[in-house]
């Protein structure tokens, strides 16, 4: 390793153990800025003390809140991160979907008045694309956006909109266009959601979290200058949003903070259930498939752990294109097979939903992960269409 690269990891080794709090260190909650969701204590003062260091948001220019990291300095924090535990000290929509996208297509004026603020956290934002009658046939969407002189009058409805219920800002794919062919027709825009104009109903998910939503616009208003990428052309720029999703998704996101913590070790919540088979010289699971299971999980968990790594080393911008696809199909599989190996192994304990007697809290939030796990293989765009987006972008197969 290049002697400057050593000295960088050991001056983060000494920063993070002076600057970040034991509240930020293990599993827990880590902000998206909602301003719906007030902070404190140590999950605050991590976010004041690394948005100062330009370490929300790593590899942006320091101009605009970043911390000018290279791909390389950018893995040694996230090594170092990891080695004590640290959580990010920021995540969400703002810092790793429309943040880099503000940065690879909006203007000087946009980048200088959203990215800083994205990068301190200031601001929940949520994700306006899919509606009724454009979900995987996205190019589809009908919501309207009207140049009224000075500014954008919307009308129209998003649905699926995660985190609607404490959003404070929304992108929103919009037709700008309608006489023209649907892919030419469609721009991206910031829509400011604490407006009279924008209405939010909560949905419930199966997991009985009930922050998602369906969000209707009624003359509702963004400004002239939020318009992000040229007018017309915004199909081009929200596919590219996509894919800065779906590096979030596939593990390999370079452009904001990668959540990446340490998980409890399967194995060993496994054999809290199912015993040890102690005849076998080391103490191993009792339960021969479950074992068999866990280790195919855990062999390729790993090699996927290393091609995330070998990829965020080797793409030159800060997301990889359409190889993203193919990470978030497996990125997907991974993430539902941990959930259902967990469940195999607590049997009818890992069934629990409500608090009480019965059910730990750990097997209570098991069955609720299990459940929220059911939808990685459709947000971000579904595996079939990855799988359509593989075929056609990445092996070049006809139409
Ligand atoms: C938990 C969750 C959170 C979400 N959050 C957001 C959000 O914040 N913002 C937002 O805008 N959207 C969000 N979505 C919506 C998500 O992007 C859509 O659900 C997804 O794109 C699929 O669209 P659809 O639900 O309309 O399904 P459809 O497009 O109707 O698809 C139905 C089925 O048909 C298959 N299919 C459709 N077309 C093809 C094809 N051409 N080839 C092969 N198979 C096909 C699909 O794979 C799927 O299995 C969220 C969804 C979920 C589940």
């Amino acid at each position: 390793m290049p002697v400057e690269l050593e000295a960088f990891r050991l001056q983060t080794r000494e920063w993070l153990a002076e600057n970040c709090p034991a509240g930020a260190r293990g599993p827990g909650f880590i902000p998206w800025g909602s301003q719906k969701m007030p902070l404190e204590g140590d999950i605050a003062l991590w976010l004041t003390r690394m948005a100062a260091k330009g370490w929300t948001v790593p590899t942006w220019p320091v101009a605009y809140g970043g911390g000018g990291l290279s791909r390389e300095e950018y893995m040694v924090l996230q090594q170092e991160m990891r080695r004590i535990d640290a959580r990010p000290a920021l995540t969400g929509r703002g810092v790793n979907y429309i943040g880099p996208t503000i940065l690879e297509f909006g203007t000087d004026q946009q980048k200088a008045k959203w990215l800083p603020r994205m990068a301190r956290g200031e601001g929940g934002w949520c994700m306006g694309y899919s509606e009724p009658a454009a979900g995987s046939d996205l190019a589809n969407l009908q919501m309207r956006c009207v140049d009224m002189g000075d500014q954008w009058r919307l009308n129209g409805m998003k649905i699926w909109t995660s985190d609607g219920v404490y959003g404070d800002w929304i992108f929103c794919l919009v037709r700008t266009a309608p006489d023209k062919p649907k892919h030419d027709g469609i721009s991206l825009v910031l829509v400011n959601m604490d407006q009279p104009g924008v209405r939010v109903r909560p949905i419930q998910l199966i997991n009985g979290n009930a922050t998602f939503a369906e969000t209707f616009f009624e003359d509702a208003v963004a400004d002239k200058d939020d318009l992000i990428g040229p007018l017309n052309q915004g199909w081009g720029v929200g596919k590219r949003l996509l894919q800065y999703e779906r590096s979030v998704h596939g593990g390999v996101n370079t452009s904001g903070a990668q959540v990446e913590q340490k998980i409890q070790s399967l194995a060993d919540i496994a054999k809290h259930y199912t015993g040890v088979d102690h005849n076998a010289g080391a103490a191993r699971l009792a339960d021969s498939a479950l074992r068999s299971r866990l280790l195919t999980l855990e062999m390729n968990s790993r090699a996927y752990a290393l091609t995330q790594q070998r990829i965020i080393a080797e793409t030159q911008t800060s997301a990889p294109s359409t190889a993203t696809s193919i990470l978030k199909v497996k990125g997907a599989e991974f993430t539902k097979e941990r959930a259902e190996v967990l469940q195999q192994a607590m049997g009818s304990q890992g069934f629990g939903w409500e608090a009480g007697n019965a059910f730990s809290a750990a097997e209570i939030e098991a069955n609720r992960d299990w459940l929220t796990t059911r939808a990685v293989s459709i947000y971000g765009g579904t595996s079939e269409i990855q799988r359509n987006i593989i075929a056609k972008r990445v092996i070049g197969l006809p139409d």
